[in-house]
């Protein structure tokens, strides 16, 4: 293909406009202006459509990180309301619901002096402080792979738009650029294609343990006048989760009437029929959540992965030319449900130690490792040791997983038994094979009524996803005859279930003859409806799927989201 690639240098490249790169922008141009130095060339780049459109969490928003970026942001930022009512309850699989008292519940999860907020809104409105502040900010431009010099990252080239699905230039070919930079501030989000290249390559998750993760699955519902209370926020426990499977519940108040309601799957579940969006639909079928949203209308869908293996899964957060920031530095507090304020924390600081390399002419790993001294001088890193053990503490289960969270609270992070430091394990080695255990998710889905449920591909209509079918797949499967050959029978191919969006459609026919099992047919990959998430290239059980990101401005839109 002929590529005449424009090259652009600029000072700081930042990959990703969510919480953190957009920190990380207005930090930088903060920096330059208080300190002589306006020359500063900082760019930021975004797979989306618009900055904020691929934006999407719970959200309750703790203004701690806000308060160092933008002290005066209660004046203009878009927060949807105050918490108000802050509510814990546990769903019984038969419809009860138990509302923990108020003097029972646990400190981490009380959300007085929070803000239920969209992500969408909040980035939107950060995307156009961090133009207002002197940075180039430029959706639709994803992040492609990372540019070396050796073992030093020097940019980053942008995903070519107009190639047709075999990989030949179209009449509107237009090359991406490759972008050079001093320093790259990777913030693209959870399991970003960017960061995973340079952990894989540097080796900068050595001596961690594996990061863990979590989907959540979410609806806006527009409900009937003067039935939501605006910074209502509600936690579940419980149904439909079986106690093995980590994971709950969340449904916060916005305003005009708009109900947030959300569920979180953990993605280390032992059942390979598990289905996080079926998990969703029963859910809302609970009589007290159902209560909620009756008579109301949904108004959009969207899911994304959570990192929620805390702080001994944190990669190593620099190398030569290099910060991670965010979800993609695995910034995230799983026992407050909470990495938006971390997120912008760690922008911050990633945008002090960049700033402060610049003008040492130094970006080296030695340099850039003062982004990991004010880390662990800060109170993010207080909060994320306290929260070392929570997630790993749920392999026992729910009840298991409360009693060491609560135990954390009294031992400075401990967890029970005191231990330090309990070591986590791949999300997806946990998935047992059909000859292992008989699987139980598959035997009894939600039934769709589309009033309140409804099927994966509703959903993705009310995602906004929009993807041009004329180009390579940006799902890649490095064997197709590995899902053919083996994971259909060992695994009954749990990408059609885990997969929110029904991209992965297995059309595979198993005979047998004298106890032996022939399989044919193939798997489709309806790669338009993915809606982004990053489950399959976490969850698949052989690792052979890597997400890389579609052409630039493409995807969800979540609006409000
Ligand atoms: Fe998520 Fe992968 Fe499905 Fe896309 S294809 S929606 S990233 S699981």
């Amino acid at each position: 293909m002929p590529a005449q690639r424009d090259q652009l240098e600029v000072d700081v490249l930042i990959v990703g406009g969510g919480p953190a790169g957009l920190a990380a922008a207005i930090k930088l141009r903060q920096l330059a202006k208080e300190r002589g130095k306006d020359d500063l060339a900082v760019m930021l780049i975004d797979k989306g459509g618009d900055i904020g459109s691929h934006g999407i969490s719970g959200a309750v928003v703790d203004p701690k990180g806000l308060d160092e970026l933008i002290p005066d942001w209660r004046e203009t930022a878009p927060v949807e309301a105050p918490v108000g009512k802050d509510e814990l309850w546990y769903l019984s699989s038969g419809g009860a619901k138990y509302a923990v008292p108020a003097f029972a519940m646990p400190p981490m999860m009380k959300n007085a002096g929070k803000f239920v907020s969209s992500l969408q809104k909040l980035t939107k409105w950060l995307g156009g402080i961090a133009e207002e502040n002197g940075a180039d900010v430029f959706a639709a431009f994803p992040g492609q792979e990372l540019l070396w010099d050796g073992d030093r990252v020097i940019g980053v080239r942008v995903g070519d738009k107009g190639v047709d699905h075999a990989g030949n230039p179209k009449a509107n070919y237009e090359p991406g650029p490759d972008l050079l930079a001093k320093v790259v501030i990777l913030s693209e989000g959870v399991r970003g294609t960017l960061a995973k290249q340079a952990i894989g390559k540097l080796g900068l998750d050595e001596g961690r343990d594996p990061q863990v993760y979590a989907v959540g699955i979410k609806e806006l519902w527009q409900c009937a006048p003067g039935k939501v209370d605006p910074g209502s926020v509600i936690h579940t426990m419980g149904h439909p989760l079986p106690n093995e499977t980590f994971g709950g519940g969340f449904i916060y108040g916005m305003q005009n009437d708009v109900l947030d309601i959300g569920l979180v799957t953990g993605l280390d579940y032992m059942d390979p029929t598990t289905d996080p969006h079926d998990n969703f639909q029963k859910y809302k079928q609970h009589p007290a959540i159902a209560k909620m949203i009756e008579g109301g209308k949904l108004l959009r869908y969207g899911a994304k992965a959570i990192p929620e293996g805390g702080f001994f899964a944190m990669p190593r957060p620099y190398a030569d030319g290099l910060l991670l920031t965010g979800d993609s530095g695995g910034f995230l507090n799983g026992m407050r449900l909470k990495g938006i304020h971390l997120a912008i924390k760690s922008g911050i600081m990633a945008a002090e130690t960049a700033f402060d390399a610049i003008v040492a002419d130094k970006a080296d790993a030695e340099e850039l490792s003062k982004f990991q001294t004010a880390f662990e001088n800060s109170w993010a890193y207080d909060e994320m040791r306290m929260a070392r053990n929570f997630h790993q503490g749920f392999k026992g289960g729910l009840f298991a997983g409360m009693m060491n969270a609560g135990m954390a609270v009294y031992t400075g992070g401990r967890g029970f038994g005191v231990i330090d430091h309990l070591h986590g394990e791949a999300g997806y080695a946990q998935m047992k094979k059909l000859s292992e255990r008989a699987p139980r998710a598959s035997e009894s889905r939600a039934n769709i009524d589309n009033v309140m449920t409804f099927d994966k591909l509703t959903d993705v209509f009310n995602s906004g996803t929009m993807h041009d079918e004329d180009q390579v797949p940006h799902l890649h499967v490095a064997d197709t005859s590995i899902c053919a050959d083996r994971c259909t029978v060992e695994y009954g191919n749990p990408c059609q279930y885990f997969c929110p969006a029904k991209v992965y459609e297995p059309l595979f026919n198993k005979t047998g003859e004298n106890g032996s099992t022939k399989v044919d047919g193939r798997l489709q990959i309806n790669f338009s409806n993915c809606v982004h998430c990053k489950t399959c290239d976490i969850m698949d059980p052989y690792q052979i799927i890597t997400w890389v990101p579609p052409q630039g401005g493409e995807g969800p839109v979540y609006t409000g989201m």
